[in-house]
């Protein structure tokens, strides 16, 4: 068939991260695609924050990491991760970031690119400016209803939220990036392996609220990416979106004592906030909540036919240690390249089952990595999630898994027992060889700051 008899060579589901990162490197590679995206705009909840250094060599790659260091600017000082009682109140640990990450010479080792810093809601304008300005076709308030593939390409059916009015279109190939809750994962019948949080509610369950209030003069010279607060009764994490007056406020409810977070009324995350800053006449307003539950699931397929699963619509991850968001713009990496040089007849079809092959072991790694990070110690101090046994992916490739706490949210556990001694080396030690930093001298460097800490003995 040529190409004349399609509307565009690829559709792409989702205008996220994971999408509008598809959109734009597909456009670069001369591949224009049409995408399409049921909210009128880009995301207005800032849900991820940090972009790791894999998707900076990316965005450095298409020429945006500067663009994209300019929108993150405001949280280019975040540079702590704090224990509090409360914001105002006591501080009871504060850990650089330096001590957490490769950093400085020893990142530039290996990489000409550093972490960066950029709210997902500043973000993903910058994503989609760039690829409209690359010739990629954004259709915003428009919903991909259903769709049907053949030997030749897929046949979609658009409409437009607006109008009601739908539309036919042909593609020759199509990228879900509709995230989690995806329709054309579903479509496909491509069922997801791992643990949900519906049966069993191990990985939690929170609702992160986003909120407006001036705590620049609290923050400043402690600017923090994580902020966990400890006071009883108002526990959660704080989270800085521009280190002034836009903030994020996380907290965890328990369904299986009734709550929902229907509960939780604009008047109790008022109450709640100001509880965690310390700060009882403070004025807050809050702009937006997000429920989520926290989920570790992969879809048991990647590719259907002429269909990928790209970012949360193939994987889905609890938020601890900012993964996701980084995984679906790697995923979008992989996939453009391949679908742009098939679409121009440089390479077979062959070359696209890579995909899968490539980012599924990767996916498992990361989804393991994320579960670990969020899996809070029960009160024996017992791990909550203890292994792959539980999850239930077909093969041992989760085998690494066990569950670790997130560190030292709970300040008592975190600083006094062995186990969690134990666990703080262990990462740490990971983290060194993983980087190949595994050098006896920066793990001697990593560990002092824990081992100064109180309460370590
Ligand atoms: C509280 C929280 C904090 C997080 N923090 C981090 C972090 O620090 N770092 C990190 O890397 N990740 C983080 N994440 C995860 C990150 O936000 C997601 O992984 C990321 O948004 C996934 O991108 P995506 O493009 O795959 O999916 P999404 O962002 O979910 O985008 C999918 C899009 O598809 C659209 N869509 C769905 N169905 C259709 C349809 N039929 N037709 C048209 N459009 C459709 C949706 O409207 C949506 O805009 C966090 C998540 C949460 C909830």
């Amino acid at each position: 068939m040529s190409t004349s008899s399609y509307d565009t060579p690829v559709l792409i589901a989702g205008g996220g991260p994971a999408g509008l990162a598809a959109a734009l490197l597909l456009a670069r590679h001369g591949v224009p695609p049409l995408l399409v995206e049921r909210h009128a705009g880009t995301s207005i909840h800032p849900r991820a924050r940090g972009l790791n250094v894999r998707t900076m060599e990316i965005l450095r790659t298409v020429g945006l990491e500067g663009d994209v260091r300019d929108a993150g600017a405001a949280l280019a000082t975040s540079r702590y991760m704090l224990f509090v009682d409360t914001l105002a109140g006591e501080e009871i640990r504060r850990v650089p970031d330096a001590d957490l990450l490769p950093v400085g010479e020893a990142l530039a080792r290996v990489t000409p690119c550093d972490w960066g810093r950029c709210a997902q809601d500043e973000l993903e304008p910058v994503l989609a400016t760039a690829a409209r300005a690359h010739g990629a076709d954004l259709r915003f308030g428009t919903d991909l209803v259903s769709f049907s593939q053949d030997a030749d390409g897929v046949s979609a059916t658009l409409a437009d939220r607006a109008t009601g009015a739908h539309r036919a279109v042909r593609a020759q190939y199509l990228v879900a990036a509709d995230g989690a809750h995806s329709l054309v994962r579903e479509s496909l019948g491509v069922p997801m392996a791992g643990l949900g949080p519906v049966s069993r509610g191990q990985l939690g369950h929170f609702v992160n609220v986003y909120f407006r209030a001036n705590l620049s003069d609290l923050v400043r010279g402690r600017e923090f990416i994580l902020c966990f607060v400890e006071r009883p009764g108002a526990e959660g994490l704080l989270l800085a979106v521009n280190n002034a007056d836009r903030w994020l406020f996380n907290v965890e409810y328990d369904p299986d004592r009734g709550e929902t977070p229907d509960a939780f009324t604009p008047a109790r995350y008022v109450a709640l906030i100001k509880a965690a800053i310390g700060l009882p006449d403070l004025d807050v307003e809050i702009l937006s909540v997000l429920p989520w539950e926290g989920a570790a699931l992969i879809a048991d397929r990647f590719q259907a036919g002429r269909a990928f699963l790209v970012g949360d619509a193939a994987h889905v991850m609890p938020p601890a240690g900012g993964f996701g968001l980084n995984t679906g713009v790697q995923d979008a990496h992989n996939l453009a390249w391949k679908l742009a040089l098939v679409l121009k007849g440089t390479a077979d079809p062959a070359l696209l089952d890579t995909y899968e092959a490539e980012r599924r072991p990767v996916a498992r790694v990361v989804v393991d990595r994320a579960v670990r990070e969020l899996a809070a110690p029960t009160p024996d101090g017992a791990p909550a999630w203890d292994g792959p046994e539980q999850a239930g992916p077909e093969d041992g490739a989760w085998a690494t898994a066990t569950a670790t706490p997130w560190p030292s949210s709970r300040r008592s556990w975190a600083t006094t027992t062995p186990r969690a001694r134990s666990w703080w080396r262990t990462e740490l030690t990971r983290l060194a060889k993983l980087t190949r930093l595994a050098k006896l001298t920066r793990l001697a460097k990593l560990t002092r700051p824990m081992r100064a800490q109180r309460n370590w003995t």
